[in-house]
């Protein structure tokens, strides 16, 4: 039985995000989405929301789930039982940065593998803070997120308090 956890931040999960969970999901017997709670970014959705948005999401592949963690990720694998850890790439510039994670886990817990599923091209290019701009300036977001993220990002930008994820801090 493999049992698998796919960490992120998911602020909010994108057709890229999307794409990695069902190729994997083909591939494992069981995936369990994990949502960060404490990032060094401050995210524009809540915890609750970005769950809420993942489950509507993926509420058509009955082998997979979302959960929230804190704290190191091979501790939040652990914790499910999950021997492998699904990760996304998409430029080198992942690469480094995913190498080194990836070994600095497998020290740490030798038991926990990584996994890599490279996005397929047409998302090669997309990343939550790229859909953020585009909707922050009222841009339409659907070729890159699901409708039900669309109608939330429409929704948080309206309210107007939010600032331009590129931008980081200046108000609008
Ligand atoms: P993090 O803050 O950990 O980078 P993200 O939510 O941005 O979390 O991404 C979670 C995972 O999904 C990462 O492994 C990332 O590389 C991958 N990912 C994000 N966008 C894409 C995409 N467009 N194609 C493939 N993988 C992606």
């Amino acid at each position: 039985m493999s049992r698998a956890i796919y960490p992120g931040s998911f602020d909010p999960v994108t057709l890229g995000h999307l794409d990695i969970i069902e190729r994997a999901a083909r591939v494992l017997d069981e995936l369990i989405i994990g949502v960060l709670v404490n990032n060094a970014k401050t995210p524009l959705f809540t915890i609750e929301e970005r769950v809420e948005m993942l489950r509507e999401c993926t509420k058509q592949y009955p082998n997979v789930s979302v959960a929230t963690f804190d704290g190191m990720t091979v501790d939040f694998a652990r914790s499910v039982g999950a021997t492998v850890m699904i990760r996304g790439l998409r430029a080198v510039t992942d690469f480094e940065v995913e190498m080194q994670i990836a070994q600095t886990n497998h020290i740490v817990e030798p038991a926990i593998d990584t996994m890599f599923f490279t996005t397929s091209l047409q998302y090669a290019y997309l990343s939550s803070t790229i859909v953020k701009e585009v909707a922050y300036y009222g841009s339409d977001v659907s070729k890159f997120v699901t409708p039900n993220v669309a109608a939330r990002l429409r929704e948080k930008y309206a309210e107007g308090r939010h600032t331009c994820p590129k931008l980081g801090g200046q108000a609008r």
